[in-house]
């Protein structure tokens, strides 16, 4: 294969960085290695928060490139058709020495370009506004850019509309080596073959120390640091109206109280540095601090405990550099890093692609823009559940599968995910991501058998072959007949040793 650009990486910074250069007459070919776009730990789990930008010191690459990100998002995020809601934030001071803080993040944010930021040191409003703030709050910065999106939904979006401006993504591929001769890229080698290239943007996550490294410039570590949530169901919907800031702590955002743009309330992360990058598991211990953290912003969350109907983790990729690493290497013409992305990086998404740009540009790149290209992606139709019956009635005229609900939690019907197939998910995470089902009260108990029918019938797979994410995450490992089977070998063992039968 040959390419003019290859991309590694498909998370929301992959995918927003090849949409951007999608705009121009190239050959672009992203190359992932898990089973769709947005699997990787920080796309898929974090907050779901377009910062407004006012933490991040002012100078550093992140401080820079969030303010311009979340402007960008305002333009992008509907242009995409991706979720996107403008609710505003509060960093909300609960005693007098965090006033300090509070100025000192609104003076960081005016620096970084951060419009009409506000400190309200008036309880009643900050109540008024969000009656069921810690009673104690004294002042709260407010921020009213700051937005909520959902990131997984987001990334497949932007995957989408660069693979309409002809982007290949090369899924369940990758990167094993990157060949440079004479200080030139010349190829990708990867787990299906090489890519010969000029150019490559290395937009790997937590992996992209390691694929740095195969160009030869070894210059930053990346470590991953957890981060715990837990998931409010959608019957406390309103509960919170806006992203609810604790002052930060030293390494973090600290723990955030949020409203999702699909109704539920998320609360955490917390932040612990680890040592195994694929160390995604979540920890009593870990969910009692984030349970703790909220509630020193929403007390009453204490007695909704029981309306709690997820937890996750995600993994932060820290850079030891502690800037986002947005580079191009005199050394190894040809090869851009778009690394070290800890958060804001899918806010700045949009404003690191354009960067990427500049720097494909200033190392040699010819950019022509396309008349072809179009900004425009429509998301899948959510008529039925939003109950627009008009529109409803006419899908299942066209056709039955949009009047058939197979989740009932977030009234996800058959039509939807058979489109989400159709727009290339191979999995029931894959589903989920673009439907949402699975992600209500039961959290897929009642679905998911239904799912799994759909997606062997759908791809021509026996329902044993059906996966979670890919890779060997089967969910049906044997036949009931196998199964059975097993039994009895494990009984006529267990009779031969002399145990009673069970
Ligand atoms: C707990 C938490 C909370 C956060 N909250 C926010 C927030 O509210 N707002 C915000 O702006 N930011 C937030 N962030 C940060 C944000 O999530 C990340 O900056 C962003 O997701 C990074 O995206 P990425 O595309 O760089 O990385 P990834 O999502 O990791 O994507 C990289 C991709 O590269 C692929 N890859 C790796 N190696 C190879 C290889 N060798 N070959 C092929 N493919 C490869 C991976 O499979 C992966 O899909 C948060 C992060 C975490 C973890």
């Amino acid at each position: 294969m040959k390419a003019d650009i290859v991309v590694i990486g498909a998370g929301i910074v992959g995918s927003t960085i090849a949409r951007e250069i999608s705009r121009y007459d190239l050959k672009i070919i992203a190359v992932e290695k898990n089973s769709d776009v947005a699997f990787g730990s920080p796309t898929k789990a974090n907050t779901g928060i377009i910062h407004a930008g006012y933490d991040d010191k002012p100078g550093t690459v992140k401080a820079q490139l969030c303010s311009k990100g979340n402007v960008l998002w305002h333009k992008i995020a509907p242009e995409v058709g991706a979720p996107f809601k403008e609710t505003g934030s509060l960093v909300v001071a609960l005693k007098e020495e965090d006033m300090s803080l509070l100025k000192e993040l609104k003076e960081r944010g005016e620096k970084n370009s951060v419009p009409d930021l506000e400190i309200i040191e008036d309880r009643k409003e900050l109540l008024r506004r969000e009656p069921n703030l810690n009673k104690e709050a004294i002042a709260a910065l407010h921020a009213p850019t700051a937005a909520i999106t959902s990131p997984y939904e987001l990334a497949i979006a932007m995957a989408e509309n660069a693979m309409k401006n002809e982007v290949k993504i090369l899924l369940d591929t990758q990167v094993t080596g990157i060949m440079v001769k004479t200080g030139e890229i010349r190829s990708v080698q990867t787990s299906k073959g090489r890519i010969k290239t000029n150019y490559v943007v290395n937009a790997a996550g937590l992996r992209a120390d390691e694929v740095s490294a195969m160009a030869g410039i070894n210059r930053f570590t990346i470590h991953p640091r957890k981060g715990e949530y837990y998931v409010f169901e959608k019957e406390l919907n309103g509960f919170v109206r806006q992203i609810l800031f604790p002052v930060p702590a030293s390494i973090s955002k600290g723990i955030v109280v949020t409203p999702t743009v699909d109704g539920n309330i998320l609360f955490g992360p917390n932040a612990h540095d680890v040592e195994d990058k694929n160390d995604s598991a979540t920890t009593s211990k870990g969910l009692d601090e984030v349970f703790s953290g909220a509630l020193r912003l929403v007390p009453k969350l204490a007695e909704k405990k029981n309306m709690i109907i997820a937890n996750f983790c995600g993994l932060r990729p820290e850079p030891d550099t502690n800037d986002f690493i947005l580079e191009s290497y005199d050394e190894v013409r040809g090869f851009i890093n778009a690394a070290g992305m800890k958060s804001p990086g899918l806010t700045a998404a949009p404003a690191v692609a354009q960067t990427v740009t500049d720097l494909l540009m200033k190392s040699g790149l010819e950019l022509r823009e396309k008349g072809s290209f179009s900004a425009l992606r429509k998301p899948i139709d959510r008529s039925v559940r939003r109950f627009d019956i008009e529109r409803a009635n006419w899908l299942i005229a066209r056709d039955p599968a949009w009047g058939h609900v197979v989740c009932r939690c977030e009234h996800v019907t058959e039509g939807e995910i058979l489109e989400a197939i159709r727009r290339g998910a191979t999995t029931l995470d894959g589903i989920k991501f673009r439907t949402r089902a699975g992600m209500g009260r039961c959290q897929g108990g009642f679905c998911i058998p239904h799912q799994i029918k759909i997606l062997a019938r759908e791809l021509g797979i026996p329902f044993q072959e059906v996966t979670k994410q890919g890779g060997n995450s089967r969910l049906l490992p044997y036949e009931a007949k196998e199964l059975l089977l097993r039994a009895e070998l494990d009984d006529s063992e267990e009779a031969e040793k002399g145990y009673p039968r069970s």
